[in-house]
């Protein structure tokens, strides 16, 4: 690792050995902690070729070569697979055996409501999709959502929708003593893409098309709005794993690590999946975060590393519940997706001697970017950086008034990266990449930050209309728009409330409401009528509807007379925590 902006690396995608270290390959790579079953490297490997075999069966294949154009901005994109999967066992070899196919794969949250997930199947056009029986009823209605024949009858007539049973075996197949999961007449178990003849080998590209072949899609809000897919291509995935790889190459071959962080978002897909197979870790799979499971876990399986967001290193630093379990195993962390204070990472080395280390990166730049690479006695006086840029990646901050000015070390500015990790674009969404992505390949993050004289970044602020929910992504304005679809609504404005003994921002509504009659009892401070909480419980229901329980105004609800807007209309997002009204508490 060097001081400050590093030059550009591209790896070389023919000798991938340097990357990927001796593992035996019974080693296992995956193991549940209910059952104990382990999957071991070998098998995902294998199961990965045959499920990529299976999916060329169903007759697709990569999307032939075109003439390479100039503009790296052009992405191939190849028939789209999309993951509606919980972290599980299965997770693996299915994106492991599309990437192999050659095919492009999608992940969407499995907690998504059908509108939400509607939107992403009209935006990808999945020709095949993987889910759960639970996420069965929801992908049903959004296929039904999207009014997309084209969806319809890759999905519906082509009978492409293949499930993945938690209630059969630990790899979510039926045994020869359990009964297939005979869900709907469109849908199988995705035992029938299990090819019993594996490909021989990945399917191999010109070395030249790594760059523009397309090997992912994930969803970002990007700087505002609904979400947008951020297209990442082989070599976005490879550099990443390669960088990583680099910042934690201190890795010895016995790590054990927990699997909560969801594998469909950035941070745990390259940070847990891709480096454990990269570095031969075990991943012990949860399909989702509860506290005392993690311990559990923890402790049974003498879990070496955690991979974290904020909310779970308050948990590290005050839960009592922590006393009664052994942690002395875990040897190092690392938070990122949102951020993370000081006294916590503080709390936590003096609770449990174990150093959290700062990570900062995007679904746009592919993951990490900065890294805390030093050990306590380095960081201690300086805590609450990021660490200096990864392997491969540029990095500079720019005035937010003139984006062509570098400003000088200390001082705040746009962070603007320069990565071969980073997206090519955003799909079908020319307007939104252009103003992301300049002419020299510099990615403007929309983060505010400032390094200092050591090279080591510090975020500061966030210019981009998104707040981070416990690492997650939630748009102001798509909540916004939903409350003010509403017809007891006149107007609304949201806002992150940022909670401290959570370590996240939660979602605050300003609601305006359309009836005079309530309007009037909207003063500052006012009583809290029967009629405004009957209210409240009506835009509680409507946002539990509408939106994934992330996006739950868990930040309560302020009734107002008036959001403060510009003279052009536009929302003052910065005053509304000063705004007095009545407000209710909803959760
Ligand atoms: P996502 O694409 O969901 O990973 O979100 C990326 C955004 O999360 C960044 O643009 C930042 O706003 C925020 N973020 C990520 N890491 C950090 C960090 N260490 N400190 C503060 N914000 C962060």
């Amino acid at each position: 690792r060097k001081d400050g902006p590093v030059s550009q690396h591209a790896p070389d995608l023919q000798s991938r050995n340097h990357v990927i270290p001796n593992i035996a390959p019974h080693k296992p790579l995956l193991v549940d902690p209910l059952s104990a079953a382990q999957v071991s490297w070998d098998r995902v490997r294998i199961d990965s070729l045959r499920i990529a075999a299976g999916l060329h069966a169903l007759g697709l294949q990569p999307t032939p070569t075109a003439p390479l154009s100039s503009d790296s901005n052009t992405p191939i994109i190849s028939p789209v697979v999309l993951l509606h999967l919980p972290n599980s066992l299965a997770f693996a070899p299915l994106l492991f055996g599309v990437l192999a196919s050659g095919l492009t794969v999608t992940m969407a949250n499995p907690g998504l409501t059908s509108g939400e997930l509607a939107w992403i199947l009209k935006s990808a056009e999945p020709q095949v999709v993987v889910t759960t029986p639970e996420g069965l009823q929801v992908l049903n209605a959004a296929i039904g959502e999207t009014e997309s024949p084209k969806v319809k009858a890759n999905l519906i007539n082509k009978h492409r929708i293949y499930i993945v049973d938690p209630s059969h075996d630990e790899y979510g197949l039926p045994s020869a003593h359990t009964k297939t999961t005979g869900q709907d007449h469109h849908s199988q178990d995705w035992k029938a893409l299990l090819a019993s003849k594996p490909l021989k080998a990945p399917v191999q590209f010109n070395s030249g098309e790594y760059q523009k072949r397309t090997a992912v899609i994930l969803w970002s809000s990007g700087t505002s709005g609904k979400s947008k897919g951020v297209v990442l291509s082989h070599q976005a995935l490879v550099s990443n794993v390669h960088s990583l790889w680099h910042i934690n190459q201190a890795f010895d071959g016995d790590q054990r690590w927990l699997g909560f962080a969801p594998f469909y978002h950035i941070f745990a897909l390259c940070n847990v999946l891709l480096l454990a197979v990269a570095s031969g870790a075990t991943i012990f799979v949860m399909p989702k975060f509860d506290p005392k499971l993690m311990l559990d876990n923890v402790q049974r399986f003498r879990v070496t590393f955690l991979h974290m967001a904020p909310p779970v290193a308050v948990i590290l630093a005050k839960s009592p519940m922590l006393d009664a379990y052994d942690v002395t195993s875990i040897k190092g962390a690392v938070s990122g997706g949102a951020p993370l204070p000081s006294e916590i990472v503080e709390q936590v080395y003096r609770r449990l001697g174990i150093l959290i280390k700062l990570g900062y990166g995007l679904s746009e730049s592919g993951s990490v970017c900065n890294q805390v690479g030093e050990t306590w006695e380095v960081i201690q006086p300086q805590l609450g950086n990021t660490g200096m840029p990864c392997f491969g990646i540029e990095l500079k901050i720019v005035s937010v008034d003139e984006p062509t000015k570098v400003v000088a070390k200390g001082l705040e500015g746009e962070i603007l990266i320069r990565s071969p990790t980073n997206m090519t674009c955003y799909l079908n969404n020319k307007a939104a990449t252009d103003e992301a992505l300049d002419s020299e390949g510099w990615f403007h993050t929309g983060d505010v930050g400032k390094i200092d004289n050591k090279g080591h970044l510090w975020i500061t602020d966030r210019l981009k209309d998104v707040m981070k929910v416990k690492g997650f992504q939630v748009s102001p304005s798509e909540l916004e728009n939903i409350l003010c679809g509403s017809s007891s609504v006149a107007d609304a404005a949201v806002c992150g409330l940022f909670d401290a003994g959570l370590a996240t921002e939660l979602p605050r509504a300003y609601v305006v409401p359309s009836s005079k009659h309530l309007l009037a009892q909207c003063t500052p401070n006012g009583p809290k009528t029967p009629e405004l909480h009957a209210l409240a419980q009506e835009i509680k229901q409507l946002m539990e509807a509408k939106t994934v329980r992330y996006k739950w105004l868990t930040g309560n609800i302020v009734f107002v007379s008036a959001v403060p807007k510009s003279p052009s209309g536009k929302i003052l997002r910065r005053m509304l925590v000063g705004v007095q009204g009545v407000e209710i508490k909803l959760y």
